[in-house]
Protein backbone atom coordinates (compact mmCIF):
# COMPACT_ATOMS: atom_id res chain seq x y z
CA UNK A 1 0.00 0.00 0.00
CA UNK A 2 1.83 3.33 -1.03
CA UNK A 3 2.19 6.25 1.56
CA UNK A 4 1.17 9.66 0.98
CA UNK A 5 3.95 11.15 3.43
CA UNK A 6 7.03 12.21 1.16
CA UNK A 7 9.20 9.58 2.10
CA UNK A 8 12.18 10.66 1.05
CA UNK A 9 12.04 13.38 4.06
CA UNK A 10 11.89 10.45 6.12
CA UNK A 11 14.86 8.32 5.41
CA UNK A 12 16.55 12.03 5.92
CA UNK A 13 15.29 12.89 8.87
CA UNK A 14 16.06 9.16 10.28
CA UNK A 15 19.36 9.42 9.18
CA UNK A 16 19.98 12.38 10.68
CA UNK A 17 18.77 12.37 13.84
CA UNK A 18 18.30 10.60 16.85
CA UNK A 19 14.15 10.31 18.13
CA UNK A 20 13.58 12.00 21.17
CA UNK A 21 9.87 10.07 21.56
CA UNK A 22 11.53 6.10 20.99
CA UNK A 23 14.71 6.50 21.66
CA UNK A 24 15.66 5.56 18.08
CA UNK A 25 19.23 6.15 16.93
CA UNK A 26 20.05 7.73 13.66
CA UNK A 27 19.93 5.06 11.19
CA UNK A 28 17.37 3.08 12.85
CA UNK A 29 13.44 3.50 11.98
CA UNK A 30 11.20 4.67 14.69
CA UNK A 31 9.14 2.36 16.85
CA UNK A 32 5.78 2.22 18.66
CA UNK A 33 7.31 -0.57 21.55
CA UNK A 34 8.42 -3.14 19.84
CA UNK A 35 6.15 -2.30 17.12
CA UNK A 36 7.59 -0.38 13.83
CA UNK A 37 6.40 2.65 12.37
CA UNK A 38 5.97 3.43 8.84
CA UNK A 39 6.77 6.71 9.79
CA UNK A 40 8.70 9.43 12.13
CA UNK A 41 7.99 10.97 14.92
CA UNK A 42 7.05 14.30 15.28
CA UNK A 43 10.02 15.75 17.63
CA UNK A 44 12.31 13.66 15.72
CA UNK A 45 11.28 15.71 12.96
CA UNK A 46 12.34 18.73 15.33
CA UNK A 47 15.19 16.87 15.95
CA UNK A 48 16.79 16.96 12.18
CA UNK A 49 16.12 20.04 11.32
CA UNK A 50 17.56 21.56 14.56
CA UNK A 51 20.46 19.55 13.20
CA UNK A 52 20.66 20.57 9.76
CA UNK A 53 19.79 24.26 10.31
ZN1 LIG B 1 10.52 7.91 17.28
Amino acid sequence: MPTPHPSRITALIIATANCPDCQAEPGAPCHDGSRPRGDHHQARQQEAERATA
